[in-house]
This record gives structure tokens, C-alpha cells and sequence, in this order.
């Protein structure tokens, strides 16, 4: 059955102002695609061509073939595009020749491949020579299509000894004719060039370069389509979640060539500037080049401006273009063009990649001009990017020593041991070491080592090549075109300024301002800015659930504040008992053999308790303080170093069998199921009194200073309604004595955390003694997982590697499992008591697609880490607004 009838058609045209597509074809044509077709439909010049819908990837990949429909649909678009550019494929006297590109729904720069000037042979290049009127340009884009085709088609290219041979060919050419560029070899020596490269394919291969430009054609569609699946777009879409079954468009468009003399050239630029998001275009150009030339970063490309001076034309047309782009799809463009004998084309526009700044700037500055709606500038922002507001840069006050600068290609600034290949970035990260990934200009190969990198650096490129499009999308701090520097991978060692860096030297790189910098600068927080605070302020009118944070010192506290935090989602006590010389008197207390001693121990303990409590009930200002009652296992309190051990006995006075025996004692196979959570206070009581005790006595002393406090007392990993039962029972016994000594009226919470399959089991039980539930995602997930949250990073990523999870269920909660145990523990627990207030205090509260489930299940507030408040802030507002769709 053809592939057209029932509405599936595969093959899609656009050229001289007619497209069968358009914007809203992504899914099936690709970004580019669909925005080819668009920009055509809205008279805006772009080359003649047809898209080939993804579907059919999927296909080809599965088939391993092209469908016969697919050829015979693929011919008709052919002909078509023959009659709208005015040229014949395979013509000896004036060739049309093609790009062929890939492009999915969503954007992956430079991931998968792309061929130009296909259709070039023997014949047709002696016709583009002689119609050009320039055989040095048309044997250049002849040997330029070899090397293109033999990469992308048949893998040809780093040979055993690991030198490229396309490369090796071109340079000893030129190294014999003494000239620096392949363009001013002589057009013989380019046609000896082309037989040159077409035999390396045949030594490597065994295959005939194609002669015939309709083999070339299949053989590049099924190449594009391949390249779907290549190894550095599988790691792409991993790391932003871009399902694998979604497969690339392939675009055919005519070619248009910058590099036919200097009122020729091409360009990339964006419709506001993606680093700062201030309302200017910006870009760059380079004359006389393809656009590969720009986006290789091969050579150095000149501002946008100097378009204006060369080709003014051209230039004002273009600026007119860009404008009415963004005014058509309401958002900023990146957009590629080329300029061919003084006539501009479009070649491509997509909604551009930005820095978290310019983001924000971006939608804001679009809502006063009335462009989008604060809705809509709500959503426009992944949450995620936001991290890249938060994040550290260099000390101003801080006196550095700058070896090189470079472009500022991707802000924040980052310290790292230098290492000079992705292979060796990517180990070390892995093993847990901060590294600088520096390279004379990245390749989409780097990627992985890019992604294990703290930042990138390199000597050549401008702002949009490969190192800077893809670190700016990861939100990475990256310096590009650091010119005065010398990278010599091979003795891995880079030079600048008379300084020598080596393999595991500290550099610091300083990527809003493109500085190099020797050594470990000191790092400070950001500001965020004006239009980060009316963003926020935006998100929160729209946001249905509350967000706080997990804080444990008065200081994180004022942070968390600062961020935003409506209250403390949890505040784990036992940190505070590791601060100073508290540690002794903790030890003291688990040394001790009786209940007095243990008492004596806590007497010490409440007043430093006391006061950090009352710190942090000072610090919320009348906002809920959720503390939890001590959970780890006590040996984590204990030393483990026999000097240690030593220097503990002669300061409690004890004999060191005596404390050895108290820590042999303590030991446990599995500590984390072991004695810890509210199995501590059901056996030592006195802990759960002496912390209650802190907590109502704070209480009580700020809200003597007229500050409201609203303490919520929390027990941990409780199995079993009688465990809670227990340990409420001590605890509001405890909080009621206190507040009838001081005579005061505190009203306090006592809730319970749910970290153990069998609290959610049994909600409804234990909501009968519960006033809130707060879930602790990463022991819920280590426990219904049975999954050790400490080890489980030795085979995980592997899980993720081999597709067995679709993401650390650490990092991102697991829907169906542990998130159903959510889902029914809410539900059971409201049904016995619907006051239940319920919230979320593990790591997933300030993960984006963790907050999303979380609205849909109905949590009331979600608690994470300070620095991802503001995430969570935005991610809550998305869900409230349905702009992130939950996965069910
Ligand atoms: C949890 O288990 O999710 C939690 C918040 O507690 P902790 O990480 O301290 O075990
Ligand atoms: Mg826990």
C-alpha cells in the first residue's frame, strides 16, 4: 500500500512560497522542517526543498532499507525540486546540487550528521566550474563533499595510527605547494585531491565512491537516518530526556553557496543576544564561506555588524527578517543563513538556545512589550537552567592571575584540574574529580567529556561554534577562541602569558567574562538580578503547592529564606550535634553504660539545641519549622581510627577496650536498617524528651519576642502505627509539661515522615496519629528499591546505560513504583484524616519532573536543598499550569 493514501504521507515540499508543511509539523518534519516550510509559507527566501517525515526514520531503522513508497515519493519531491530551482540533479552543464540535513523535534546541535553539495560527480563538477566561473571554488566543493560524504556514509576517516586520513591528504598537498588554505590549492590539485579521498574510501571500504547522484541521494537519506542513533546523540538525549523513539527528519534543500567570492558568505545569528538576552541581534559572519566554516569554528568569524559594511543589502534585509521571525513565533530565534551573490537566504531558524539569564531577561522583556503573557513566560523557562542563575562566580575582591581571555561563550565560573581529551574528562569525572576540559575547538565526539566536565575551554571558535552552543544548553561555564594560547594535547600541556599548564594543574575559568585563570580563584554566589525576582514573583501567583527547604543552621535557614522558602521542610537535627566540641558531649552520651549517665550527657546538649532552634524559628520569621527527630545509626557519631579511638577513651577517661566495646557493640550489618529512625527514641526515650524539650523551650523564647513560630515535630522511619503512637505520645506529654511550665500557648505539629514501604501501606493507620506526613523520598526509594542509596552508584549508572531505568531513581522519582506508594500512602492517609497536610523532604523535592507528579498526586509543599528552592518554585508553578504534561 502506498504510503500516501490514509494520509501517510512521507515527503513533505517547500519552495517559492508554497510548503505542504508548517510550524506546527514538528513531531513528523522536525524543527527544521517545519520551519522551513513555515518560513516559505510566510515569503521569507529560503532554498527550495522537501522534508522527509521522522516516521520514516523510524522505519529505516527497523527495515535496515528505504521503503519502495519512500523512493517513489522521494523521485516525485526530486522532480519538483528540479522545476522550482531551475536546474537538473546530475546535469553536466548546470547541476542542482542538495543538502541533505537532520533534524528532530527537538534541537540536538550538531549531534547527528548533515552533507552538502551532494550530487557533485566528475561530470556535474566540471558544470559547476564552468557556471560559476570558478573551478577553485567548484573543485573545493567537490573535495569538501568527498570528505563530507566518506565521514558521514561510509565512517571513513581516523585511520589505526588514530590520524585522520582525509586530513593527512589535504595537508601534505598543501605542505608540497606551500600554501596554507585547501581553496588556494590549484583546481587540478583539487580534482587530484578528490581521486585521492575517493581512494581512501575504496582501501578502507571496498566501496566505489558513487558516481550517480541519485545513489548518492539514498545512500545520504539512510546515513542521516542512522545517525539518529550514533553514539553521541543517544548521550544527548539522555541528558535531556528526548525519548529515543522519535527518529530525525531528513531536509533536502537546494544548495545556495557563500563561497562564491566576497559579496558572498554565511552566517549565524540570533534574534536577541543569548548570553545577556538584551534586545539587540547578534551574531556572526564570516564572507566567502560555507556555513559548516561558522559553525566548525575552523576559522574566526567577524561580528554580525560587519555584514552591514560589506553586503548593506543583504544585511538590512536580514535584520528585517529576524525581527518579523521573532514577532511570528513570539520567542527569540537562532537563525542560519547565507548569502549567495549578493541574495540572502534562509536557511534555517529555530527558537534559540539561551543562558539562564538571558531566559529570564528574555521573557520578561517579552511580556512588557506585550509580545507573550506572564503565563506563558512562566513556562517558557525549564527549570533546571535556573541553576546557572544560582551558581558561583569568581571573588571580585579576589586578586587572580589571568593567563589568556577568551569569548565568554557560557557564564558561572568553575575550578578544575586541566585535562585535554573527552576520554580523560569523562573518567575523572566519574570518579568524582573536578575537571577543565581544554581543547583546541570541541567536535560533538567530545560530548561525553563535555557533560563530566566543570567547564570547557578552547583556543579557537567564535560564540556559536560547537563548544559554545552545546555548553551554554548544559548551562556550563565555557571559554572559547582563547587565541594566546598554545594547546598541545599530544605533550598535554597548554601555554599563555610565559605560564606552562599541565595535565592536572588547577585553572580556574571565568565563563561570563572568558577569563583564563591560574590556580583556585574563590568562588561567590550570585545575584540573580530584577527580572529573576519578577519571574519568581510571576511563578508564585501561579503555583498551587508550597515549597521549602531542608535547612539545619540558623544560617541555611536565612538562605533559604533569601530563596524564597516558605518554611522548613526539614531540618535534620543530628547535623548540629557534629558542629565544634558538641561531638563529645554526643559521644558522652552514647558512651554512657546507664540512664543517668545518657541523662547528664543531654542535660549539656539542650541548651546548644535550644539555641540553634530558636535560631532557626528567628530566621522563618512565622513560617512552619518542621524538625526531625535524630534518625542515623549512633555508630555514625563514633570514630573510626584507632587514633581516634584512642584520643576519645583518654578524654571520657575510660579504658580503650571499654569504648572499643561500645563500638564493636554498635556495629551493624545493615546499619541503615538497622537501629536508627524512631527505633532510637522508643529505646532511648530520654533522646525524644531532651530534643522536644529544646524545640517548645525555643518556641517559647521567640515567640516571647513577638515572632510567631510554628514548630512541627517529626519522627523518623516509622514502620508501624504503635512506633509513632510511642513516640507521639512522649513527645506531646513532653511539648504540653513545657508550655504549661512557661505558661504559654504554642500550637506545634507532630507528624511523621513515611520512608518505609509499610507506612505507606499502612497510611491510614498511622494517619490516625499523624498530623502531617512529610515523604522521605530517598529512604522511601533505597527501601521499596531495595536499593542501598550509599552503593548503588557503582551499578546504576549502568542501569541507565543499558536503558534497563530511564533515570537514577535517586535523582528523578520513580512514577510507577515508589511514586504509586506516594500516591496511595496520600491517599489513605487523607481518607482517615482529611486535615492531613503532606509534603515531600527528599532529594526529588526540588527535581522538576519529581515536583510535576508530585502536584498530580496532590502534595501540599515539596522541601529540598536552598539552591534548588527557586527550581522548585518555578517547577511547582509549570505543574499548577499543566505545562509539563505528567508521565503516567
Ligand atoms: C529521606 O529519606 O528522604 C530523607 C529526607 O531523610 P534522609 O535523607 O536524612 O535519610
Ligand atoms: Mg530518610
Amino acid at each position: 500500500m502506498s504510503e500516501r493514501t490514509n494520509g501517510n504521507k512521507a515527503v513533505f515540499s517547500f519552495g517559492n512560497g508554497h510548503a505542504d508543511g508548517h510550524a506546527g509539523m514538528s513531531d513528523i518534519l522536525g524543527g527544521k522542517g517545519a520551519n522551513v516550510a513555515e518560513m516559505t509559507r510566510m515569503g521569507i527566501p529560503v532554498p527550495p526543498g522537501f522534508t522527509i517525515s521522522a516516521k520514516m526514520c523510524q522505519r529505516y531503522l527497523q527495515e535496515g532499507d528505504i521503503p519502495a513508497s519512500l523512493r517513489e515519493e522521494v523521485t516525485a519531491a526530486m522532480s519538483g525540486l528540479e522545476e522550482a530551482s531551475g536546474r537538473r540533479f546530475g546535469d553536466a552543464d548546470d547541476p542542482l546540487l542538495v543538502s541533505v540535513r537532520s533534524g528532530g523535534k527537538f534541537s540536538m546541535p550538531g549531534m547527528m550528521d548533515t552533507i552538502l553539495n551532494l550530487g557533485l560527480t566528475d561530470e556535474t563538477a566540471k558544470g559547476l566550474a564552468r557556471q560559476s566561473n570558478n573551478p577553485s571554488f567548484a573543485y573545493d566543493s567537490y573535495r569538501r563533499f568527498v570528505e563530507m560524504y566518506g565521514r558521514v556514509v561510509y565512517g571513513v576517516g581516523a585511520s589505526a595510527d588514530g590520524v585522520d586520513q582525509f586530513e593527512r591528504a589535504l595537508h601534505e598537498l598543501q605542505k608540497t605547494r606551500d600554501v596554507s588554505r585547501a581553496i588556494d590549492l590549484s583546481p587540478a590539485d583539487l580534482l587530484s585531491l578528490v581521486r585521492d579521498y575517493k581512494e581512501i574510501v575504496w582501501r578502507v571500504t571496498g566501496s566505489r565512491f558513487p558516481d550517480d547522484p541519485r545513489e548518492q541521494l539514498w545512500g545520504a537519506i539512510g546515513a542521516v537516518f542512522t545517525s539518529w542513533n550514533n553514539q553521541r546523540a543517544v548521550n544527548y538525549r539522555r541528558l535531556n530526556a528526548i525519548p529515543n523513539d522519535l527518529g530525525t527528519a531528513v531536509t533536502v534543500m537546494a544548495m545556495v553557496f557563500g563561497n562564491l567570492g566576497e559579496d558572498s558568505g554565511s552566517g549565524v545569528a540570533f534574534s536577541r543576544d543569548p548570553s545577556t538576552g538584551e534586545k539587540r541581534l547578534f551574531g556572526e559572519f564570516l564572507a566567502n564561506a560555507q556555513g559548516e566554516d561558522v559553525v566548525a569554528g575552523t576559522r574566526d568569524p567577524e561580528p554580525l555588524e560587519s555584514m552591514g559594511k560589506r553586503l548593506p543589502d543583504a544585511y538590512a534585509e536580514f535584520k528585517r527578517t529576524a525581527a518579523l521571525l521573532e514577532n511570528h513565533y513570539r520567542d527569540m530565534q537562532d537563525l542560519e543563513f547565507t548569502v549567495e551573490r549578493g541574495k540572502l537566504y534562509l536557511l534555517q531558524t529555530r527558537t534559540g538556545k539561551r543562558t539562564a539569564r538571558a531566559a529570564v531577561r528574555v521573557a520578561v522583556e517579552m511580556v512588557a512589550e506585550g509580545a507573550i503573557d506572564r503565563r506563558t513566560a512562566v513556562t517558557r523557562i525549564d527549570p533546571n537552567q535556573l541553576n546557572q542563575l544560582l551558581h558561583p562566580t569568581i571573588d571580585s575582591a579576589a586578586h587572580v592571575d589571568v593567563i589568556a581571555r577568551g569569548l565568554p561563550a557560557s557564564p558561572g565560573a568553575a575550578v578544575g584540574k586541566v585535562v585535554f581529551d573527552a576520554e580523560t574528562a569523562a573518567e575523572r569525572g566519574a570518579a568524582g574529580e573536578h575537571v577543565i576540559l581544554v581543547r583546541r575547538e570541541t567536535s560533538p565526539d567530545d560530548f561525553h567529556g563535555m557533560v563530566a566536565a566543570q567547564a570547557i575551554l578552547t583556543a579557537r571558535g567564535g560564540m556559536t561554534s560547537h563548544a559554545a552552543v552545546v555548553a551554554r544548553g548544559m548551562g556550563k561555564c565555557c571559554v572559547v577562541g582563547a587565541r594566546e594560547l598554545d594547546v598541545d594535547p599530544v605533550r598535554r600541556l597548554f601555554s599563555g602569558n610565559g605560564v606552562t599548564i599541565r595535565e592536572g594543574d588547577w585553572v580556574t575559568l571565568d565563563g561570563s567574562e572568558g577569563r583564563v585563570i591560574q590556580g583556585r580563584a574563590p568562588l561567590t554566589l550570585p545575584e540573580p538580578g530584577a527580572e529573576f525576582d519578577t519571574l519568581m514573583s510571576w511563578a508564585d501567583e501561579f503555583r498551587a503547592m508550597g515549597v521549602r527547604a531542608n535547612a539545619d543552621t540558623p544560617e541555611d535557614a536565612a538562605q533559604a529564606r533569601s530563596f524564597g522558602a516558605e518554611g522548613i521542610g526539614l531540618c535534620r537535627t543530628e547535623h548540629m550535634f557534629f558542629e565544634g566540641d558538641r561531638i563529645h558531649t554526643m559521644r558522652e552520651m552514647i558512651l554512657a553504660t546507664d540512664l543517668a549517665g545518657r541523662r547528664r550527657a543531654l542535660v549539656q546538649l539542650l541548651p546548644m539545641q535550644r539555641s540553634d532552634f530558636a535560631g532557626i524559628f528567628r530566621a522563618m520569621n512565622g513560617f512552619p519549622v518542621t524538625i526531625r527527630l535524630l534518625d542515623p545509626p549512633l555508630h555514625e557519631f563514633l570514630p573510626r581510627d584507632p587514633a581516634e579511638v584512642d584520643r576519645l577513651a583518654e578524654l571520657m577517661d575510660l579504658p580503650v577496650t571499654a569504648v572499643q566495646r561500645v563500638i564493636d557493640g554498635l556495629t551493624e550489618a545493615n546499619p541503615m536498617l538497622g537501629h536508627r529512625g524512631c527505633r532510637l527514641g522508643i529505646l532511648y526515650p530520654e533522646i525524644t524528651e531532651m530534643q522536644v524539650h529544646a524545640i517548645i523551650e525555643a518556641a517559647c523564647e521567640v515567640a516571647a519576642e513577638g515572632i510567631r513560630v510554628i514548630p512541627e515535630i517529626m519522627v523518623p522511619l516509622v514502620a508501624h502505627v504503635e512506633e509513632l503512637r510511642q513516640q507521639a505520645t512522649i513527645v506531646r506529654q513532653t511539648a504540653d509539661r513545657i508550655l504549661t511550665e512557661r505558661k504559654a500557648q504554642i500550637p506545634y505539629l507532630v507528624g511523621t515522615m513515611i520512608e518505609l514501604p509499610r507506612a505507606a501501606l499502612t497510611a491510614d493507620e498511622i494517619a490516625k496519629v499523624a498530623d502531617f506526613f512529610s515523604f522521605g523520598t530517598n529512604d522511601l526509594t533505597q527501601t521499596t528499591y531495595g536499593l542501598s542509596r550509599d552503593d548503588a552508584g557503582r551499578f546504576l549508572p549502568y542501569y541507565m546505560d543499558s536503558g534497563i531505568l530511564p533515570a537514577d531513581p535517586f535523582q528523578t522519582i520513580d512514577q510507577d513504583g515508589v511514586g504509586k506508594l506516594i500516591e496511595m500512602g496520600t491517599r489513605l492517609g487523607r481518607r482517615r484524616n482529611p486535615k492531613l497536610k503532606v509534603g515531600v523532604c527528599g532529594e526529588h523535592g526540588g527535581d522538576p519532573a519529581s515536583v510535576d507528579f508530585f502536584q498530580h498526586v496532590g502534595i501540599n509543599y515539596v522541601s529540598c536543598s536552598s539552591f534548588r528552592v527557586p527550581i522548585a518554585r518555578l517547577a511547582a508553578a509549570q505543574a499548577s499550569l499543566g505545562a509539563r504534561a505528567p508521565t503516567d
